[in-house]
C-alpha cells in the first residue's frame, strides 16, 4: 500500500477503517447504489484526519488499497491519490460535527429521481412514516423530518456554503440530496450511518410510489 501514515495514526486503526469502509462499500453496490464509480464513503480517524475512498474505484470490488488519508481540508495526506472530488462534503461534516465518525454519499436510482422531482420545492418533507423513527433524535411518526435538496454544481465550495447556510440557519440536518445526483447521510458510527441511508432509501421509495399512485 502506497499509503504513508502520520506517527500519529497506528497502521491497525487505520486498516480497521478502510476494511469497514470497503466492506460497507461493496455491500452497498450489490444494492445498485454506486454505478459507473460513483459515491464515496468515508470514516473519521482521528480529530484531523479522514479516511475516505479513493477517485475512480468501483465500489462494488474495494479493498483496503482503495481507502486514502486527509485531512480536514479534504487534502491527501500521505500519499499520491486523489480523493474523491467530493471530498470537501465529507469533511465539511466531521468538521461540523465532532461527534459524526461515518459520512456514506450513495448515487441510486430512487435518490436521484426523487432529487429531481423535489429539486422546486427545495425540500423533501418526511411525515407520518414510521421508519423516520431509524433517525437519530427522531422518536415518532409524527414530526417532519425535512431532507433538503440542493443545486447540484462541480464546483465544491458552492455545495460547501448550501449546507453551511441550512445548518447555520438552525435546521437539523441528518442527510441532504443534491439535485440529479445522490444523497449524503452520516451518523456516529458506520451501523447508525448505514441505517439512515437504508432508511431514507426506503423513505423516498415511498414518497415516489404515493406520487405514481397519485395518492
Ligand atoms: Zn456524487
Amino acid at each position: 500500500m502506497s499509503q504513508v501514515l502520520p506517527a500519529s495514526i497506528s497502521a491497525a486503526l487505520f486498516h480497521e477503517r478502510a476494511d469497514a469502509i470497503a466492506a460497507a462499500a461493496r455491500e452497498l453496490a450489490q444494492h445498485g447504489w454506486t454505478p459507473a464509480t460513483s459515491s464515496n464513503f468515508s470514516m473519521r480517524v482521528d480529530a484531523d484526519h479522514a479516511a475516505i475512498t479513493i477517485s475512480g474505484r468501483d465500489k462494488g470490488k474495494l479493498g483496503r488499497d482503495d481507502i486514502m488519508l486527509v485531512d480536514m481540508d479534504g487534502k491527501a495526506v500521505g500519499t499520491d491519490s486523489r480523493p474523491s472530488a467530493e471530498t470537501e462534503l465529507h469533511t465539511q461534516v466531521y468538521r461540523r460535527w465532532p461527534e459524526i465518525n461515518t459520512v456514506l454519499h450513495t448515487h441510486s436510482r430512487t435518490q436521484s429521481v426523487a432529487s429531481r422531482l423535489f429539486a422546486k420545492d427545495g425540500v423533501v418533507k418526511l411525515q407520518g412514516w414510521e421508519l423516520q423513527k431509524a433517525i437519530h433524535g427522531h422518536t415518532t411518526h409524527e414530526s417532519v423530518l425535512d431532507i433538503p435538496v440542493f443545486p447540484n454544481t462541480q464546483h465544491m465550495p458552492e455545495l460547501v456554503a448550501q449546507v453551511d447556510a441550512w445548518i447555520d440557519a438552525g435546521k437539523p440536518l441528518h442527510a441532504y440530496l443534491i439535485n440529479g445526483h445522490g444523497i449524503y447521510t452520516w451518523g456516529r458510527d458506520m451501523a447508525e450511518a448505514r441505517r439512515h441511508l437504508e432508511a431514507l432509501e426506503f423513505l423516498l421509495v415511498c414518497e415516489l410510489d404515493l406520487r405514481r399512485l397519485n395518492a
